[in-house]
């Protein structure tokens, strides 16, 4: 062994993998988005954040991420040296594998033509003939259509966008301003409820394989074994078959379920829970409607709700936040809700003094469900843009820029699924409101005006039509 590596000319240096044992470190690039590496509430996320952590963990070294916000950034932070691995959505082409040594696939997409539904839908490529049609600058998808326009489609034109991420191709294109969009499958599904009127025109030619890459010219043999071997462990286990699921399978966890079921639940199901959210409220004095409100939306009062991504509970609580709030079991509903109004309570604490009711408590609880970090990056958006950062309705509007990178890039925490807390906390007004309703309407002594500040327009015009 170290013969050989006298020989290779390599003894003093080391391959790629002593190199980051030596270093105690694996620096990987990747880019900032909601398939590839995010912050949430919890911390950092994604599933190539995942799959980077997986392999730091069996080199037992730790993980250093590098972030960039374009393909060819990532191509040449490898070209140079600069990084041990991408590890950023990438597609095995040809082109790329002449270039760069990569490792096996992990990962199976289609690409995918995107349009608005209600427009025009190519059904094939000859069809796209005359559209406007973007891609992202050096990406497998401009190489797809190189080789259609050398295949006999050569009137084909499209624009390449440097510097966006997918989520600005969809966004374009839901805003009309070009008609058709090419982008990876995983990265659509993921994305499509924030776009509802996105859809896919067709599937641009076969299914592709995601890599990670390396750079080229250092001896990365061993690494590659290495990495090899754990995506084949991960996929015995069935490991892989998790993560995927985790990260791809189900697009939003935020509830789509409307106000009647809402109506259902409030007599069917709270009656049985009223009297500890109740008793929780007044331990932190906050309103029961308001706890109750948050409850439904977290869990539809359901003291044994689990999601995919290990959040249990009624308030549905990660593990590390149950921990720090002294929760030991998730799944009682008197420590769930005691923890997730305590929690609550603190991020109001954490919040600047100058934020008043009940921007405040909404504003909190943006924050309980996007994490304090995101929050603030939106309102210093939202200032930035000539907006009050102490108001809801102001920051709810920038808080969905955080997922376009011409606005997250510049941002302290990055990419975050910013559409969430805003359907999160306008959920939560809307229940608040009804159960609010419901209990003013038991009790005659309050006048309806106060009635009519607490409501929506949609329920202010049925309900009050209804007196
Ligand atoms: N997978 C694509 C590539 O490697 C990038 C993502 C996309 O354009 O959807 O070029």
């Amino acid at each position: 062994m170290l013969c050989l590596t006298i020989v290779l000319g390599a003894c003093d240096q080391g391959d790629s993998l002593d190199q980051i044992k030596a270093a105690g470190e694996i620096n990987i690039v990747t880019r900032n988005g909601p398939t590839t590496y995010f912050i949430d509430k919890s911390g950092p996320t994604g599933f190539e954040f995942a799959l980077a952590t997986a392999l730091a963990q069996d080199l037992k070294v730790d993980l250093a991420i590098n972030l960039q916000f374009s393909l060819g950034a990532i191509f040449r932070m490898l070209r140079r040296n600069e990084v041990d691995l991408a590890a950023a959505g990438l597609t095995l082409t040809s082109g790329r594998q002449s270039k760069y040594p990569h490792t096996e696939p992990y990962y199976q997409l289609k690409p995918q033509v995107v349009y608005v539904a209600g427009t025009y839908r190519p059904r094939k490529a000859a069809d796209m003939l005359g559209m406007s049609l973007t891609v992202l600058a050096g990406s497998s998808h401009a190489d797809s259509l190189i080789a259609l326009r050398d295949n006999g489609l050569e009137k084909l034109q499209w624009k390449e966008v440097k510097k966006v991420s997918s989520t600005e191709l969809l966004s374009l294109v839901a805003k009309r301003q070009i008609d058709l969009a090419i982008i990876d499958s995983n990265e659509f599904e993921v994305q499509q409820g924030i776009y509802p009127r996105l859809r896919v025109a067709f599937d641009l030619g076969e299914e592709q394989q995601l890599t990670w890459y390396l750079p080229p010219g250092s001896d990365n043999t061993r690494l590659i074994a290495r990495i090899n071997s754990l995506f084949s462990r991960l996929e015995e286990s069935g490991e892989m078959v998790k993560l995927r699921e985790l990260h791809f399978g189900h697009a939003s966890t935020v509830s789509r379920m409307g106000s009647h079921t809402f109506s259902i639940n409030m007599n069917k199901k709270l009656p049985k829970y009223r009297g500890l959210i109740t008793q929780v409220a007044q331990e932190y004095q906050l309103d029961w409607e308001l706890l109750a409100a948050i409850s439904y939306q977290e869990s539809h009062w359901d003291p044994l709700a689990t999601s995919p991504t290990g959040v249990r509970g009624m308030m549905m609580l990660t593990r590390p936040t149950a921990k720090e709030l002294n929760v030991d079991n998730r799944l009682d509903p008197l420590q769930s809700l005691r923890g997730g109004a305590r929690y609550l309570k603190n991020i109001k604490r954490r919040l600047p003094n100058d934020i008043l009711e009940p921007d405040r408590t909404w504003l909190a609880m943006a924050a309980y469900n996007v994490g304090l970090g995101h929050l603030e990056d939106a309102r210093v958006l939202t200032q930035r843009q000539g907006g009050d950062p102490d108001l809801w309705a102001d920051v709810m509007k920038r808080l969905p820029l955080l997922q376009n990178s011409k606005y997250y890039k510049k941002t302290r925490y990055g990419y975050a699924r910013g559409s969430e807390p805003v359907t999160y906390v306008q959920n939560i007004r809307h229940y608040y409101s009804v159960l609010q309703w419901e209990g003013i309407s038991q009790n005659t002594v309050l006048p309806p005006i106060q009635i009519e500040q607490y409501l929506p327009g949609s329920i202010k015009a049925s309900k009050l039509s209804a007196l």
